[in-house]
């Protein structure tokens, strides 16, 4: 069966800024409902709490109706990742960079500057076409399928967030968020 994993990322928040942020968040999702602390191995994770029908979009759910009877809710953990990541949805096997100038795509993989973000947590990218440079975090990609980034919220085995929802985590956020969605 594998997980379902839904990820709202931070496109904004920088190394420095990332754990006060993911602090500051995840502590409005438990003060919201969506999310409650509990126990775990001399620590804690964070599962459903009592208003996350509020955050999801129960219709596509294939096990609705088992849901609404037996009040079952969402049995994976929400983690908050703070850390320099590659977020990437399965949506496209080999996407192309898009350069942020002029939106041209770069179909060969920037393997050099992945490498060098991935050490460092920054690097550039030069465009064939325009020879713009921009930080890789800055270009676009196929679908939106990539993000370099520093701090995601993963939503594990929960029905498809709601768009509401992913729009007040957004703004509590104050920063541009994408939300990607694979199998893993
Ligand atoms: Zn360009």
């Amino acid at each position: 069966m594998g997980t379902y994993r839904q990820t709202v990322v931070d496109l904004d928040a920088c190394a420095q800024e990332a754990a006060a942020q993911g602090g500051r968040v995840s502590r409005w999702l438990e003060a919201e409902g969506f999310i409650r602390p509990v126990p775990w191995r001399g620590g804690v994770v964070h599962l459903a709490g009592p208003r996350w029908r509020d955050a999801v979009d129960l219709a596509p759910w294939d096990r609705r109706a088992r849901i609404e009877e037996s009040e079952e809710e969402p049995c994976g953990e929400v983690e908050v990742v703070v850390e320099r990541t590659i977020f990437f949805s399965g949506l496209c096997p080999e996407p192309a960079a898009i350069c942020p100038n002029c939106r041209s795509a770069e179909p060969a993989w920037p393997g050099e500057a992945v490498d060098a973000w991935t050490a460092t947590g920054a690097a550039d990218l030069g465009c064939a076409a325009c020879a713009h440079r921009a930080p890789l975090a800055q270009w676009g990609w196929t679908d939106d399928s990539l993000a370099f980034a520093h701090l995601g919220f993963e939503f594990d085995d929960w029905p498809p967030l709601h768009p509401d929802f992913t729009a007040a985590l957004g703004r509590t956020l104050g920063h541009r968020t994408r939300v990607f969605e694979r199998k893993i």
